[in-house]
Formats: structure tokens, C-alpha cells, sequence
């Protein structure tokens, strides 16, 4: 049988090679002769799958030892609370850009914490563009948090200006899909489950200066020192989401950075393209500057056209290209683990819908 073609927005396709892999090591890892599954979070085996996947992350990311790589629970949303919790004081300000409802989610959960601003939005235009940047940031502010790809409605932030206060970034739905200076940053996160693995991991990346600035207690699995001191393996780690990481991460080292940013341009022009000349069909961000490579985000002029498009990629085993509940339409997601030949072959169906 034809394995179905996938484009969900997360949790999203794996490359064939990191999912045999990971089938493998689940029927038996290496010479342990157990599966993965009843693998110690103690042991020397899953010491190596952490030692390696923080080395490939500090390598892509072209960071030195000044950063330190955590695995931790809870995906995206958690990162929402840690960051405030450990950063933003109860009498103190953090300034949010809100591109997206994530963005906008994110803000909303440090609001419990602290003065959480909101320093730029496009709420008003359906998150559909980008928000001016700000014209300016006030330094004295706790942090600045940015999320670099709008899942939902698909823009995505190109330069990203210096600011005086520490930069954090929600990075689950681009992280290592472009060449990307990543040590603007004080923290960056991703959810695994889009570009990067499976759900219940996410990854965040702290620079060590950072954690001097832990402004509150708080239970040690949500603090990022206590994290750091016990090398993501306070509690039983998620052994095998992080295994699966550590597949997508070779993964991604073997083809390298540059690679993949040059197939996901090409992949997001199939599609943009398609739909930019398309007499039944409409983008949601029209200025291409603002557009995302990772989601693009469209809708039917007609009923017709769109019960047209989602009978016709049902024919051809092509799933998942529903738009979020939010925004409706359709949503197709162009991760780096997508090939080239899956958006050519939906491509054919958009264009043959006139
Ligand atoms: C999917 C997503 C999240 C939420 O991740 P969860 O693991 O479901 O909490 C957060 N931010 C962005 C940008 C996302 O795309």
C-alpha cells in the first residue's frame, strides 16, 4: 500500500529513514536487546542520545558553550509559562510581539506573572501580515518574545532586529528550516512535533548568563537552572521523543542547513505560485514578503472549488491540508521533512481546478 501523503500542520510527517529508525529501535535498540521503549533514562545508552543530540543542536545552531540545549515535557505551551515564571518579575514588564495566535497565547499565559505588553499586533488584520515592528523597545523591559513562524496563518519573520533586552522566540513551527543567526537570542524554543519530532518533547536553548536572572522560586521541573544542574533528566525523561530528536537531527546535519532552506523555498514557490495564479483560489497573506515557507495558508473563492480540492486529494491519498479551526480554508505544511515530489503532485491538483 502507498503511504498517504501528509501535510499536517503538527503533529507533522517524519522522513521515511527517521521513521524506520525509530521503528527499529523500538523492536530492539542497538545491543541492549530490549526495545527503546524499556530503555533507563539512567542508563549509558540514553547518556549518549543526550550528549549527541545537545552536540548536533549547539552545531546546527552554530552555538558555542555558552548555550545550554534542554529537552523538556510539556511541548510549546509550557515554554509559555517557564519563560515568565523564570524571567518575567511580579512587579516587572516583558514585551510581546503578537504575529499570530500562539504569539498571542503566549502572552496571555505570562499575564499571570507579570505585566506581559503587548509591544506590536496584527490582530486586527486576522494575523494575515506581519505587525509593524515596533519603533521602539524600552531596555528596561524583562525580555522581548517573538515567535518566528505564525503556524495558524502562515507568515513567517524575516530579519529580526536587534533589541536591548534579551530576545526569546517560540521557533516550534521553523526551527532549523533556514539559515537563521540564532545567537540573537537569550532563548529559543520549539514543540519537537513539526520540525523536529514527536509530541511530549520540546527543546529549549538557553544562554547561561540567563539563568542568573531566575527571578522567582518555583517547583525545580519548571525552573531552567535546576534543568541545566540535572541535564534534562530531573524526572524520567521522554526517552524515545528524544530519540526520534536525535534522528531528526542527524537527519538534518546530513543534508545540511543551506540544502533545506533551498528545497523549502522551492517547495513554498510550487504552492504560492499555484495559488497566486489560481482564478478559484486565495491566499491569506498577500504580501509576499510576509509569507511563510512552512505554512501556506489559502482559501476557495466557492464551496464548490473547495469540496473540489479536498475530493481530489482525498483520491489521491493526500491528507491533512485543512485549514486550523481559527482560520478555515486550507492549510498545506511544507516541513523540511516534506519532499519536493509531494507539493509538485498537489500542486497538479490545485492547478487542475479552474
Ligand atoms: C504548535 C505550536 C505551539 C503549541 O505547541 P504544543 O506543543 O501543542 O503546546 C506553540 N507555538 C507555535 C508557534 C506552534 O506552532
Amino acid at each position: 500500500m502507498q503511504a498517504k501523503i501528509n501535510f499536517n500542520a503538527g503533529p507533522a510527517a517524519l522522513p521515511p529513514e527517521v521513521l524506520h529508525e525509530a521503528a527499529k529501535a523500538v523492536n530492539k535498540y542497538k545491543k541492549t536487546g530490549f526495545s527503546i521503549l524499556e530503555l533507563s533514562h539512567r542508563g549509558p545508552e540514553f547518556a549518549e542520545i543526550l550528549e549527541e543530540s545537545k552536540h548536533l543542536v549547539k552545531k546546527l545552531c552554530k552555538l558555542d558553550d555558552s548555550y545550554e540545549v534542554l529537552w523538556l515535557h510539556g511541548g510549546g505551551r509550557q515554554q509559555f509559562f517557564m519563560v515568565p515564571m523564570n524571567f518575567l518579575p511580579q512587579e516587572g514588564a516583558a514585551g510581546y510581539i503578537e504575529s499570530g495566535h500562539w504569539a498571542e497565547e503566549a502572552r496571555q499565559y505570562a499575564a499571570f506573572y507579570g505585566d506581559a505588553q503587548t509591544l506590536a499586533s496584527s490582530k486586527k488584520s486576522n494575523y494575515t501580515r506581519l505587525p509593524d515592528w515596533p519603533a521602539k523597545i524600552p531596555a528596561k523591559l524583562a525580555y522581548v518574545h517573538i515567535t518566528t513562524n505564525n503556524t495558524i496563518y502562515g507568515t513567517q519573520l524575516g530579519q529580526i532586529p536587534e533589541v536591548k533586552p534579551p530576545l526569546i522566540a517560540d521557533m516550534s513551527s521553523d526551527i532549523f528550516s533556514r539559515q537563521h543567526d540564532y545567537s540573537k537570542y537569550a532563548l529559543f524554543y520549539a514543540a519537537a512535533q513539526k520540525n523536529l519530532g514527536i509530541a511530549g518533547v520540546a527543546l529549549a536553548v538557553v544562554r547561561k548568563d540567563m539563568l542568573k536572572r531566575i527571578v522567582r522560586e518555583m517547583p525545580p521541573m519548571l525552573s531552567y537552572a535546576a534543568q541545566v544542574k540535572e541535564e534534562s533528566n530531573l524526572n524520567t525523561a521522554n526517552v524515545f521523543g528524544i530519540y526520534v530528536s536525535l534522528l531528526m537531527l542527524r537527519w538534518i546535519d546530513a543534508r545540511g542547513i543551506p540544502a533545506i532552506e533551498k528545497e523549502n523555498k522551492l517547495k513554498a514557490k510550487l504552492v504560492y505560485d499555484a495559488i497566486d495564479s489560481s482564478k478559484v483560489f486565495v491566499p491569506y497573506v498577500t504580501e509576499k514578503a510576509d509569507r511563510s515557507m512552512m505554512n501556506v495558508c489559502f482559501t476557495a473563492k466557492t464551496p464548490e472549488a473547495e469540496k473540489r480540492l479536498l475530493t481530489l486529494c482525498e483520491e489521491h491519498d493526500i491528507a491533512g491540508i485543512k485549514g486550523h479551526r481559527l482560520a478555515g480554508g486550507f492549510r498545506v505544511s511544507l516541513y523540511n521533512a516534506i519532499s519536493t515530489e509531494w507539493v509538485e503532485q498537489l500542486v497538479t491538483l490545485i492547478k487542475s481546478i479552474t
